[in-house]
């Protein structure tokens, strides 16, 4: 989808269009290769890839069994790859599910389509492990501790600063 950058004040402060052609591994490379960035808010964040929410962050680093906390410019070749391929297919099955849908529909199918965000306590759909909550930011984030962390949980910082 082609942005006129005239067409909408601000929009030129968007980042690209994962969905666009030219968003290849390369580019998110170069996105990550710089960052010291968790990958978590380097996804979310408008400014440097568009389109990508607080949900869809977390289903993104499911599909690529990542760690939301890890460090963008630590990634390797292979895992920016994976990355790119959880990117395309996660925004891809959310546009399928979304076309043709009623909008009072769309919530709960958009809900129902989700492998681990706002799902803390239910099932892992992959591997059965327990999804976890931890605070990010200024809200929370949903992963797998199987799936994404070495079956480490990971430690929320909000609360570990409040037990010192
Ligand atoms: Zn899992």
């Amino acid at each position: 989808m082609a942005r006129d950058p005239d067409e909408v004040p601000g929009i030129a402060n968007l980042g690209p269009d994962p969905l666009a052609d030219d968003f290849t591994v390369e580019t998110l490379a170069s996105i990550v290769g710089g960052s010291r960035t968790q990958i978590k808010g380097l996804l979310r964040d408008q400014k440097v890839i568009a389109g990508i929410g607080n949900a869809h962050s977390d289903e993104v680093l499911h599909v690529a069994r990542m760690s939301p906390f890890k460090v963008a410019a630590t990634l390797t070749d292979e895992q920016v790859a994976a990355l790119h391929t959880a990117i395309a297919t996660t925004l891809r099955d959310a546009v399928r599910r979304a076309r043709g849908l009623a909008a009072e529909d769309l919530k709960s199918e958009k809900k129902s389509g989700l492998r681990v965000h706002g799902r803390t306590g239910e099932a892992c759909g992959v591997c059965g492990d327990t999804i976890r909550e931890v605070s990010f930011a200024d809200s929370a984030l949903q992963y797998c501790p199987t799936c994404q962390t070495g079956g480490r949980p990971l430690a929320d910082r909000r609360l570990s600063r409040l037990l010192k």
